[in-house]
């Protein structure tokens, strides 16, 4: 049986124009193209048994954090092209400023788009005791699936931090698809899913490349998941930032 590859993409905020904009915000005209050239092809986690029917390559749309764009920007243009997301939530900021509600979530949940944890705090789950990063994982699931009736198996890490300690973690507290931010094309299910990072310093012809994931691209990923990898972990998380808010010119 041919296995059917996914392009999965995990974006965050959307907004408007570029003024303000964060390193992560995507402006909406940028959205717009992305759902453009994955419409028809996107899936959510809780409807993989799809993509044995859609031809060629399907996308798997993701957006961290749960802010109030995924309701406000993202979902109106999701029910106008008949496109499917899934949407990773901090459970702590969930009803907050600047934030989805408890009723915007159930509103996303039953229009068939997928809801998973990125935990309850969004800690770097790296530097907590073990105690604590049960608790983020297990809270944050059983918050979800007390306010939805449903079950909730899907976890992404914040700020893309983790390590295999914490995915076997993350599976003992059942879940079944655990979210990172490394680059890759995946077959659907996964139970450690890849996902490329979309941008507001990136350019249209950069996210084409990223969509097209053509093998010399997934070389380029490869590299730049050690490079990167490697720098942070020499720099630390805060001199890392900060570099790439300057290399990309957000300061
Ligand atoms: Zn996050």
């Amino acid at each position: 049986m041919i296995r059917h590859s996914t392009i999965p993409l995990v974006l965050h905020k959307i907004v408007q124009d570029g003024a303000g904009r964060q390193f992560e915000d995507i402006e909406i005209s940028m959205f717009q193209k992305i759902l453009e050239t994955c419409q028809g092809r996107c899936l959510s986690l809780d409807k993989v048994n799809i993509c044995q029917r859609l031809p060629g390559k399907s996308f798997l749309l993701t957006f961290d954090d749960g802010f109030s764009s995924d309701y406000e920007s993202v979902f109106p243009l999701l029910q106008q092209m008949d496109c499917l997301a899934t949407f990773f939530l901090t459970t702590d900021n969930v009803g907050a400023n600047g934030f989805v509600s408890w009723a915007q979530v159930r509103e996303l949940h039953n229009a068939g788009m997928t809801i998973g944890s990125h935990s309850r705090t969004h800690p770097d789950m790296r530097c907590l005791t073990l105690s604590r990063q049960r608790e983020e994982l297990l809270s944050s699931r059983l918050c979800l699936e007390d306010k939805l009736g449903s079950a909730v198996t899907a976890f992404s890490f914040p700020f893309g931090r983790f390590d295999m300690d914490l995915v076997r973690l993350a599976w003992d507290a059942g879940y079944h698809t655990v979210g990172t931010s490394l680059h890759g094309v995946t077959q659907l299910p996964s139970s450690l899913l890849p996902r490329n990072s979309i941008n507001g310093s990136m350019t249209w012809e950069s996210v084409s490349q990223i969509l097209k994931a053509v093998p010399l691209t997934r070389v380029k990923w490869l590299v730049e998941d050690v490079t990167k990898n490697s720098f942070r972990a020499i720099t630390g998380d805060s001199m890392y930032r900060t570099l790439r808010d300057i290399l990309t010119n957000r300061k």
